[in-house]
């Protein structure tokens, strides 16, 4: 068995204005690097197809899902604006549902054991799209989709997500958040001055989720050995006592040093190193079912070489370079306040949707 590659030339399609970060380059930029150092020729390419509206409205309304085909359409060659990050383009509703049945296959491929590990190259992401609303360059939440389609067709029942997007995921967060099916973690630049502005170590879900939802908001500076240690200290015993049948990784490569979107400073080595443990803790808890997925990632120079570390370990090549430094105070007294608020009794309030849409096009019914 080998890696699969989720990938697909209408990806490109998602047409953003002008110097808008979210840009098919940062697909066509890392494929084309993949085939330059032969990774490529590795991997299990798969060919998606669209989710079909049945699967994505198991997470969002289908006002919302109408919504989008609506502001597509009527785009006419031009941009619709749904918030001042998030453009629609002509092509925008098929390319969004194309991304959501690319995560879909990729949960597929390895569920049915087609592959043994997979990244999906696909955008626009999703991690910030709830379950009525469009933002942060997401339409429809990809990670959301897959785990309930895995879940209503494939037989599996618990899911462990991990973010390391820059930033929090509200949109997964919001559809899991009292669901103990899903525990779903995130490290993330501390969202007091970062969008999505949820995310707080005290979101911890609620009802039956209380405990399986996990913040862990970090402040600018933060690098690969702090993201090691949370990691090594308590993200892997807490996903032990989980014991997932998948492990899906939102992988936002945002939290890179040279990312000017996010003020974190990881390095190819600390994705190498993050994608290395999963891939153990896989192996050690459910067969070695491991799901990435692409989120963020928009310094296009760089990125296409940390996709090329991320995907070189999944086929067992080890990266070049160690991960060095010692984790910082702030890590250290995060992780003691994380504890001990699980620790605690207390119930905390809904992730709620936090991005209003500042302009809005009547014409569209929003739901
Ligand atoms: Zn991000």
């Amino acid at each position: 068995m080998t890696t699969g590659l989720i990938f697909h030339d209408d990806y490109l399609k998602h047409k953003p204005p002008e110097n808008h970060p979210e840009n098919p380059l940062r697909l066509s930029a890392t494929m084309e690097h993949l085939m330059k150092t032969h990774v490529l020729s590795m991997v299990d390419q798969i060919t998606p197809q669209e989710a079909k509206t049945e699967d994505v409205e198991r997470v969002h309304s289908l006002e919302h899902i109408n919504y989008i085909r609506c502001m597509s359409e009527k785009g006419h060659g031009r941009f619709a604006v749904i918030d001042p990050d998030t453009y629609v383009s002509p092509e925008t509703y098929h390319v969004a549902l194309l991304a959501a049945g690319g995560v879909m296959a990729a949960g597929e491929a390895v569920v049915k054991k087609e592959v043994e590990n997979v990244f999906a190259l696909v955008r626009p992401p999703g991690h910030h799209a709830s379950r009525n609303q469009a933002t942060g360059f997401c339409f429809f939440d990809n990670m959301s989709v897959m785990v309930k389609h895995l879940q209503a067709k494939h037989g599996v029942k618990k899911v462990c997500v991990f973010d390391w997007d820059a930033h929090a995921p509200n949109g997964t967060m919001g559809t899991f958040y009292s669901d103990p099916t899903v525990l779903n973690m995130s490290i993330h630049q501390d969202p007091k001055s970062f969008y999505p502005g949820v995310g707080f170590i005290d979101q911890i879900g609620e009802g039956a989720g209380r405990g399986y939802t996990i913040n862990f908001p970090v402040p600018g500076g933060t690098g690969d050995a702090d993201y090691i240690y949370f990691i090594n200290d308590f993200v892997v015993p807490y996903v032990r006592k989980f014991k997932p049948d998948l492990i899906a990784i939102a992988a936002g490569q945002d939290s890179h040093a040279s990312d000017r979107i996010s003020q974190l400073n990881v390095t190819d080595a600390g994705y190498a190193e993050m994608t290395r443990i999963f891939m153990e803790l896989a192996d050690e808890l459910c067969g070695g079912k491991l799901v990435l997925e692409l989120e963020g990632g928009y310094n296009v120079r760089t990125l296409p070489v940390t996709h090329n570390a991320i995907i070189s370990t999944l086929l067992g090549i080890p990266h070049d370079k160690k991960v060095e430094g010692k984790p910082l105070q702030s890590t250290h007294d995060l992780l003691t306040q994380l504890k001990n608020t699980l620790k605690t009794k207390s119930i905390w309030g809904e992730a709620p949707d936090m991005h209003e849409a500042s302009e809005e096009d009547n014409t569209c019914k929003r739901a």
